[in-house]
């Protein structure tokens, strides 16, 4: 199927508009396990976004996407024609991170990379499968979002933010 790639000037070693992601952003993974965690003991489902391209950086949650006790139902026709748009994610309020067979028949219609979370939503609760639903890896990448920063110690710089924000001495990529 011929895939319509816009040209414009980019590092040539740069991952392409629609290609497969090898990795999440810390703060879209941390997103994804609280917005699970907070439909829990409901099921939760979205779609995942790589911009730049490569690095599924934002979860955007579909109109009309309902989430209940059974599967999340996904309205993959309400999609926006958008190459970033890469695969979806949903949750497992059961804990189980594998897909179910209903899941299988879902990666395999669409998408490259599909996320799966599972209670109790902890950082490593999750599964990144490919359209073929074999188990694949996504590098997390980034700084650690600040809501989810735990240390008792820590203490918001948001009184005198800057307008740019300081790299985080810990940040360990
Ligand atoms: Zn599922």
């Amino acid at each position: 199927m011929p895939i319509f790639r816009p040209q414009r000037k980019r590092d040539p070693d740069a991952p392409r508009l629609g290609a497969t992601p090898t990795s999440i952003s810390r703060r879209a993974l941390h997103s994804i396990l609280a917005s699970a965690a907070s439909a829990y003991p409901n099921e939760f489902g979205g779609v995942l976004r790589a911009d730049p391209p490569g690095v599924i950086g934002e979860l955007l949650l579909l109109p009309g996407t309902t989430a209940g006790r059974s599967h999340a139902n996904f309205r993959l026709y309400m999609l926006p024609a958008d190459l970033t748009v890469v695969g979806t994610v949903h949750s497992h309020p059961s804990g189980a991170l594998h897909p179910s067979d209903a899941d299988l028949r879902l990666f395999r219609n669409w998408g490259r990379r599909h996320v799966i979370v599972g209670a109790p939503y902890g950082p490593g609760s999750w599964r990144a499968y490919d359209g073929n639903g074999r188990e694949t890896r996504l590098a997390v990448v980034g700084p650690e979002p600040e809501s989810s920063v735990r240390s008792p110690e820590y203490r918001p710089r948001s009184v005198h933010r800057p307008d740019r924000p300081l790299p985080l001495a810990d940040d360990q990529e």
